[in-house]
């Protein structure tokens, strides 16, 4: 996408009525069923978005596949300050990016430095791991190649890094209509470190591992759910050992349970490297529940971090079936005063539907619950207010009676 002289330039997307109103309302996104004209247009173009009768709305993305069609980056007008060097753009995005991190990010050398749309830098995700940088780019205009050099110099400049990964999600690429490319170094040599967050340590490999590694919206949730963990503990969903490793420090007896054996193996490298204790039971967790509760095993504090349920707006009812079960199998199995750390991080399942589901399964299991804290993502995971989608994670603490 070479810089383009002026804005009257930029090739034109007309959006209907519907799709107009949207972004008058603060959402950055048009879907395509909103596009009423985009003749001629590049796959991954710099656009001026109009409303029916011509009038310009400001900056976009454009992408030629994926449903969500135009993704807006400036609301500028005026033409006073144009939008015509995107990589310029890109670059002072990407300080900005970093100067919200050094003012919120506190006890930890990993965390999310760029999060897309909350950073208006939409299709774009960039996650800090120590000394290593891992990169995912979700769009036609963000995979550019001048695009991306701007983004990986500019990185480069302002983190000085010791390597930077890319973490390609085939199936994005497929749906962007974007060739096939494998994860792989982008700069520098080494692939692998140790971070530590909260004062915890945990290895890393960047080339391995669901997402770009870990999960690293749960970091003031880990330390937040420390503060109440105590006794014996379980953590289900433990994937490399987030909430368990943090609960060792205060229990004296910590298990995790995921389905994953590649994922257990890192948490128990993850334990030695804390010289901790943990038992890791590699199982299906609700099966696993269910065996537990039937045996009438007894626990004084349980995470449960499960995958997304809903993945789409469809499955939102099994989706809530589905917490309700496991919710209710943890709240039978704690004992009196115990600690309930619970989350969802299924963008369908809102706030309220969460707790709702959750009373209701307190309900069933004849047990009080008291919230201690109601909780989202970590804060280097901002949530845009007009961009409902960019909050999606929920974390429940509570006691139970
Ligand atoms: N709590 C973790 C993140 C959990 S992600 C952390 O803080 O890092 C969800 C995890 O659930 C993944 O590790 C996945 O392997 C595991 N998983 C998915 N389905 C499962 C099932 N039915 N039983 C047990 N684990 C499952």
């Amino acid at each position: 996408m070479p810089p383009t002289p002026s804005s009257s330039a930029l090739p034109k997307v007309k959006l209907s009525l519907r799709g107009a109103s949207r972004l008058k309302d603060g959402h950055v996104w048009v879907y395509r069923s909103d596009i009423v004209s985009a003749e001629g247009v590049d796959p991954g173009s710099l656009v001026t978005v109009t409303d029916q009768r011509g009038k310009p709305l400001g900056t976009a993305l454009y992408s030629s596949a994926s449903q969500i069609a135009i993704r807006l980056i400036s609301r500028e007008t005026t033409s006073r300050e144009p939008v015509t060097d995107f990589p310029a753009l890109l670059r002072q995005r990407i300080a900005a990016a970093l100067a919200y991190r050094a003012s919120i990010v506190r006890d930890t050398d990993a965390y999310r430095v760029v999060f897309s749309e909350a950073d208006f830098l939409p299709g774009l995700i960039v996650d800090r791991y120590n000394d290593i940088l891992s990169l995912q780019i979700l769009t036609q205009a963000m995979d550019d190649k001048l695009v991306r050099e701007a983004v990986i110099s500019e990185l480069i400049h302002r983190t000085n890094p010791r390597s930077i990964v890319e973490r390609v999600d085939p199936r994005v690429r497929e749906l962007e209509k974007l060739p096939r490319r494998p994860s792989d170094l982008l700069y520098g040599d080494e692939t692998s470190t140790i971070f530590t967050m909260n004062g915890v340590q945990f290895h890393y490999d960047a080339l391995e591992g669901q997402k770009t590694g870990a999960f690293l919206d749960q970091r003031e949730n880990y330390a937040a759910a420390a503060q109440y963990a105590r006794g014996e503990a379980l953590d289900v969903f433990c994937y490399q050992g987030g909430f368990a490793l943090h609960f060792a420090a205060c229990c004296p007896h910590v298990a995790g349970v995921d389905s994953s054996r590649p994922a257990l193996e890192v948490a128990d490298q993850n334990a030695a490297l804390n010289h901790r204790e943990i038992e890791w039971i590699e199982a299906n967790a609700f099966d696993l529940l269910k065996d537990y509760a039937s045996a009438n095993r007894r626990y004084d504090t349980i995470a449960l971090d499960p995958p997304a349920f809903a993945k789409t707006k469809r499955d939102l009812d099994a989706a809530l079936r589905g917490y309700k079960e496991l919710n209710l199998r943890a709240l039978k199995m704690l004992r009196p005063g115990g600690i309930l750390v619970t989350c969802s991080c299924s963008y369908h399942v809102s706030q309220p539907s969460f707790l709702e589901m959750l009373a209701d399964a307190a309900l069933d299991a004849h047990r009080a619950l008291r919230l201690i804290e109601v909780r989202g993502q970590a804060k280097d995971h901002p949530i845009l207010l007009n961009v409902p989608e960019t909050a999606y994670l929920k974390c429940v603490i509570a006691t139970v009676s």
